[in-house]
């Protein structure tokens, strides 16, 4: 063929044929395909340090970049590039954002979904799911979502109302929609959905609402469900016809007694996952028992598997492999959804494939992936009074008599942790280069006291213990004293010598997830507004920013047009901003909470708007006193339906209004137009008027005014004093 062109071309040539050759037809550019992750790449991701494709960056989970054009010698000169207002509500943002070929996909408040231009910050596209914000009341941890799943030109949304949604990367179109969690429940979802093998795996949560675990694993093209895996047994007789069908009858059913499918159980699969492609795993974390009370879910004891586990499953069918169940018989909402990194160490001259979590109960787990066998196990938060240890045999925890309320049926009053975690879902990382793990640590006490008996609630937590003898005196000195006891910080721990390295001090609890990079760099957002780099060996701080907004969400690292980049979304809240942020945060920085996503380079030229004033507020006492007794009921009514979002004692935590600066407060009409009738439905304050009678309504509004009070004397006193 070769010599058959070459002849025609010098024919024609010797032909005379001297015209100039046509140009040559110029190929159409290579069209842009979005969101172009398949399995290939997500096996190369390690070294693809420009994209971060997937929830934790790879499969592994190790939110690890090999990208060293930052550096410990540099990023002391990291700036602002460009920053984008998310336009959802100001609440907790925990997105991982997913950058692919100079893209970012982000998700905001109620399950909201925007795309970026990765090098500038100018939307692309955005998405609304068009969540009801009344589908607040059905989570425990505010209206968070923690970031969408990419394949093959569409990516995933689960969305708090419980929907999986594909949609178009180019156009942000939904191209297909499936309900996962049976309508009318209180399930929700928050977490990142992740795609394996073609399948979209998700799970959801509710584990204090009275839910029943699981995840589910759909075609990716289609939307068809593929397979489910329920983590605890349901009602006896009546199989799910899903894939955990044979082991909840063999393994988990014996483990639990008395009617515990009637209240949910818990056991839901709310966030962490990761994959291993050559050992063909799936791992998912478990939440707590439900209700946490476990004498309100299996009156007899026992360890309820698969709650607070670590599963192993194969992603093709759902099919069981193993677990390890890190908190057995679980009361205190020790959840092990937390983050699960796999790495490979060597431990004791052998290198071993693992998988590590830091779970809520305040011990570090090295595990063998393979087969879930316990490597070691060591104390990592510096509070921990609920089990002496963990036996390094059977991998059971020694737990303190004193913890155990259920059994009992007396408060664990300074209980460690609590149930908020000594790491939530926060994510560490894992930098290969150091070897070393760096957790957001957090370290709070709470007061576990056991109800007397558990009330079913459609409109508040089903945990099965008394909130209000739990919550906080009513002495502002007291409380401030005890708050004094919150504290966080980021610890850098060896997972082979099962011991911390460095850490630094952070002075509050709940701060953000973290990134670790080649560059020998550890980057981590806090309670305080402050993005932080630090050296990775060392813990020594680099660079700081100030973005005046609360930081819980993890940066991620990438390149647009060869150059590296530091992203973070802010926005303050969760449970612990919501219940209590204000009391412990004080107001060292503005509150202004203001949801953004910020791109940080080397030569960065963007400023940040100054933070919004702080609100103009007085609290205005009310000479209307009522009878004790009725302000009593009230507070009791308060902390069982309103303080978990509200704050506890009424004084709330920054994000959602404080009901002593309600206008509502000093008027009854208009209190049960709101709180009864629904008058707020669509800002998200539903209608209470199903489960509590007008004159309950009255006494939360009672016990609202003797807090305006009671708050007002305080401020004279603090006056007077000064
Ligand atoms: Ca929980």
């Amino acid at each position: 063929m070769r010599r058959s062109a070459l002849t025609l071309a010098s024919i024609l040539t010797l032909a005379g044929c001297s015209h100039a050759p046509a140009p040559a037809p110029v190929p159409p550019a290579a069209a842009f395909h979005p969101a172009a992750v398949n399995a290939a790449r997500l096996a190369a991701a390690a070294a693809d340090g420009a994209n971060w494709m997937t929830y934790g960056r790879t499969y592994d989970e190790q939110r690890f970049s090999p990208l060293r054009q930052i550096d410990v010698d540099n990023v002391a000169h990291l700036k602002l590039a460009w920053h984008y207002d998310l336009p959802v509500a100001a609440r907790a943002q925990e997105s991982t954002p997913l950058v692919i070929d100079g893209v970012m996909y982000v998700t905001g408040a109620f399950s909201k979904v925007f795309a970026l231009d990765a090098r500038t910050g100018t939307l692309k596209w955005s998405y609304d799911p068009q969540v009801a914000m009344s589908t607040d009341i059905n989570t425990c941890c505010d209206a968070v979502n923690r970031g969408v799943a990419a394949w093959n030109g569409k990516l995933y949304l689960g969305t708090l109302d419980g929907r999986l949604i594909a949609l178009d990367a180019a156009t942000g179109r939904p191209v297909w929609e499936v309900r996962t969690t049976p309508s009318g429940s209180r399930y929700t979802i928050t977490g990142a959905p992740r795609v394996v093998k073609a399948k979209v795996i998700i799970g959801n949560a509710g584990g204090e609402m009275g839910v029943r675990g699981y995840v589910s694993a759909y075609d990716a093209e289609t939307g068809e469900l593929a397979w489910r895996f329920y983590t605890v047994p349901g009602a006896p007789g009546k199989p799910d016809g899903a894939a955990s069908d044979a082991v909840l009858e063999r393994l988990a059913r014996p483990t639990w007694s008395g009617k515990w499918w009637t209240v949910g159980g818990g056991g839901t699969v709310w966030d962490s996952m990761a994959y291993d492609p050559k050992l063909d795993l799936l791992y998912i974390g478990t939440d707590n028992g439900g209700p946490w009370d476990r004498k309100f879910r299996s009156p007899r004891g026992g360890d309820n598997l698969f709650i607070t586990s670590i599963i192993a499953l194969k992603p093709d069918s759902g099919a069981y492999v193993w677990h390890f169940q890190t908190t057995p018989g679980d009361m205190w909402d020790y959840s092990a959804v937390q983050t699960l990194t796999l790495a490979d160490l060597t431990i004791d001259g052998t290198l071993r494939h693992v998988i590590m979590q830091a779970p809520k109960n305040g011990f570090f787990y090295v595990l063998d992936r393979e087969t879930g066998q316990l490597l070691s196990v060591h104390q990592y938060a510096d509070t921990v009074n609920w089990a002496k240890g963990i036996d390094p045999k059977t991998g059971r925890p020694i737990v303190n008599r004193a913890a155990d309320y259920s059994d009992s049926g007396k408060p664990a009053s300074s209980n460690a942790p609590g149930p908020l975690g000594a790491h939530n879902w926060e994510p560490m990382a894992f930098s290969p280069a150091t070897g070393y793990v760096y957790i957001p640590v957090s370290e709070m006490t709470f007061p576990y006291v056991p109800a007397k008996r558990l009330v079913w609630h459609e409109l508040s937590w089903n945990i099965g213990l008394d909130l209000n003898a739990g919550s906080l005196p009513q002495n502002p000195v007291i409380v401030a004293a005890a708050l004094k006891g919150l504290k966080g910080h980021l610890a850098a721990w060896d997972p082979v010598a099962q011991k911390e390295v460095w850490r630094v001090e952070l002075g509050h609890p709940w701060n953000g997830g973290v990134l670790a990079t080649a560059g020998n760099l550890v980057f981590e957002g806090n309670a305080m507004g402050e993005l932080n780099a630090y050296r990775a060996d060392s813990g020594a701080r680099l660079w700081s920013a100030m973005t005046y907004t609360g930081i819980l969400a993890p940066p991620v690292t990438y390149l647009a047009d060869g150059k590296q980049y530091v992203a973070v979304e802010v926005g303050w809240g969760g449970a612990f901003g919501l219940a209590a942020g204000a009391l412990a945060l004080d107001s060292q920085i503005d509150r202004g909470n203001v949801p953004r996503v910020l791109g940080y380079a080397l030569d960065g030229t963007d400023q940040l708007p100054p933070p919004p004033p702080p609100p103009e507020r007085k609290l205005e006492p009310r000479p209307e006193i009522a009878p004790a007794r009725v302000i009593a009921r009230g507070k009791a009514t308060y902390h069982q339906f309103c303080g978990t979002c509200h704050g506890d004692g009424a004084v709330a935590g920054g994000v959602l209004p404080d009901l002593r600066y309600s206008a509502a407060a000093g008027n009854a009409v208009l209190w049960s137009s709101i709180v009864h009738d629904g008058a707020l439905q669509s800002a998200g304050m539903v209608a209470f008027g199903s489960e509590l009678s007008a004159a309950e309504i009255e006494s939360v509004r009672a016990y609202i005014v003797d807090r305006i009070d009671e708050s007002a004397a305080f401020e004279r006193t603090k006056r007077t004093r000064n």
